[in-house]
C-alpha cells in the first residue's frame, strides 16, 4: 500500500532569536506559548511582529517558537512582491546572502541584514517513514497532489528526516492555492526516472531536444 502524505500550508511567519525578541519586546521578555503546531515542540506565540519592506508591510505577522539562533522571516513569492523584497527560495536555516527587512515590535524595532526567505517546499518525516517511503534525508522528490480539478506534480520537494518530525509536507500559500486541495489535502511521492534524483531543468532541455524518457 502507498502512503498518504498530509499537506500543510505555512502562511507567512517568522522565527526569532532571543536577542532580537528582547529588542522588539523589551529586556528579559520571552515568547508566550499560544498554540501547538503539528511538528513536535513547535508552537505559535501570542506575540506578533510588523515586517516592513521597501514597498509594503505586513502587520501582525505570526511568530513561531521556540527561539532560534537566527531570526528568519518566511514569506511566499506573492508576499515578497508586496514587500518589495527579492525572493530567495531556500531551506529553513540557510539564510546566508538573503535579503533583510525591518521588524517592528511594541518596545522597539530593528533592521535585520539577512533572513527573509521563501521556504523551499519540503516533507518532514521520521527515519522509519523514510524507510517505508524509500527516500533519504535531503533527497529531492516528486509529489503528486490530490485536488479538485487542478492537480499538480510538485518537483524539487526536499525530504527532511529527523526522529522528532511528524510526516507532513509543507507548502506556502501560493503553492497550496496552486493545487487546490480539499480540507485535508495530501499527496503521494511518485518515483520518476526509475526513482533516481533528476535535474528538472535538464529534463526540460531534453524534452525540447526531442528526448523522451
Ligand atoms: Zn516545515
Amino acid at each position: 500500500m502507498g502512503i498518504k502524505i498530509p499537506i500543510e500550508t505555512s502562511a507567512r511567519h517568522m522565527h526569532i532569536s532571543q536577542q532580537d525578541f528582547e529588542i522588539l519586546f523589551g529586556e528579559g521578555a520571552t515568547p508566550t506559548f499560544k498554540k501547538e503546531l503539528s511538528q513536535p515542540g513547535q508552537y505559535v506565540c501570542e506575540e506578533r511582529i510588523t515586517v516592513v519592506g521597501p514597498k509594503g508591510e505586513f502587520q501582525n505577522m505570526a511568530l513561531l517558537g521556540p527561539t532560534r539562533s537566527e531570526t528568519q522571516v518566511e514569506i511566499s513569492l506573492t508576499d515578497a512582491r508586496k514587500l518589495g523584497i527579492p525572493s530567495f527560495i531556500r531551506q529553513s536555516g540557510d539564510i546566508e546572502g538573503t535579503p533583510g527587512c525591518t521588524l517592528i515590535g511594541p518596545k522597539g524595532s530593528l533592521e535585520i541584514e539577512k533572513g527573509v526567505i521563501v521556504a523551499k517546499r519540503h516533507i518532514h518525516m521520521t527515519p522509519s517513514d523514510a524507510i517505508r517511503l524509500h527516500v533519504k534525508d535531503n533527497e529531492s522528490v516528486f509529489v503528486l497532489t490530490q485536488s479538485y480539478e487542478r492537480a499538480l506534480i510538485y518537483a524539487d520537494v526536499i525530504v527532511r528526516v529527523h526522529p522528532d518530525f511528524r510526516l507532513s509536507m509543507h507548502v506556502d500559500t501560493d503553492e497550496a492555492n496552486a493545487f487546490a486541495g480539499d480540507d485535508f489535502p495530501y499527496g503521494v511521492i511518485v518515483k520518476l526516472f526509475e526513482g533516481d534524483n533528476y535535474n528538472v531543468n535538464m529534463w526540460v532541455e531534453e524534452v525540447l531536444q526531442g528526448i523522451n524518457r
